[in-house]
């Protein structure tokens, strides 16, 4: 069976004041055991190491982005050895906005994940189509693209958990319908199933971000390929806790 996954993924907010507030909230909720469900947050860089010496330790850290090889003169970067040398297990890689604002390639997001993975990094590898690509009926299309460039590069898939995060339905209000995200998600699992194998397809998580609230999280939780949620805006909000609970 597969775990179920929930990540925080805090993007570019956060004063230290409010970083160390919302993880005492974290630490005081009371949630399902490890064994049930795998809890990662993801604050900016410079917060990581505040995060990880206060945070629970049921609860885990992941990095936004790092660099897509060894480090050395890339002005600005982090590279995926300093997660490791810091312990931070994992790290979320191709997320739309990186993709959209800051021109990364499919191309380029494979690279990055064969190469954080080779450190020993675990990855949130997140992939999804765009409003365009949806009403042109290419959204299964262009989501195995992008999975089928990381799959290229990669022949373990252990420390994965894919994330299917819609474009349009990110920070807009506007969720994926459970049927909708299934949908989906049962695609992304057959890909796997036709191109990596059935094992693969069986045992990895794939998990779904958009707009994901206390609210609706119990119906997309209960759709069969659904293995958890990557959470923007509500994961600096106590009803994360409500998200993690949707769990059981
Ligand atoms: P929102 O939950 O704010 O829509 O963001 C989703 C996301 O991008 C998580 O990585």
């Amino acid at each position: 069976a597969r775990k179920f996954f929930v990540g925080g993924n805090w993007k570019c907010n956060g004063t230290s004041e409010e970083v160390k507030k919302i993880v005492s909230t974290l630490n005081q909720a009371e949630v399902p055991s490890e064994d049930v469900v795998e809890v990662v947050v993801s604050p900016p860089f410079v917060f990581l190491p505040l995060v990880k010496s206060v945070l629970r330790s049921d609860f885990h850290v992941a990095a936004q982005n790092c660099w897509v090889r060894k480090g050395g003169a890339f002005t600005g970067e982090v590279s995926a050895e300093m997660l490791v040398n810091l312990s931070i297990p994992w790290v979320i890689l191709g997320h739309s906005e990186r993709r959209a604002l800051l021109n990364e390639s499919n191309d380029f997001v494979g690279d990055k994940v064969a190469y954080a993975l080779s450190q020993g990094l675990k990855v949130i590898a997140c992939v999804g189509e765009t409003l365009e690509q949806r009403e042109s009926g290419s959204t299964v299309a262009v989501v195995a693209e992008q999975t089928k460039a990381i799959a290229e590069k990669i022949s373990n898939w252990d420390n994965v958990v894919l994330a299917y995060e819609p474009v349009w339905a990110i920070g807009t209000g506007k969720v994926a319908t459970p049927a909708q995200a299934q949908e989906v998600h049962a695609e992304l699992r057959k890909w796997l199933k036709d191109n990596v194998s059935a094992e693969v397809a069986a045992s990895t998580r794939i998990i779904y971000g958009g707009s994901v609230n206390g609210a609706n999280c119990k119906e997309l939780a209960a759709q069969p390929d659904v293995d958890g949620f990557l959470v923007g805006g509500a994961s600096l909000k106590p009803e994360f806790i409500d998200i993690i609970k949707s769990a059981t």
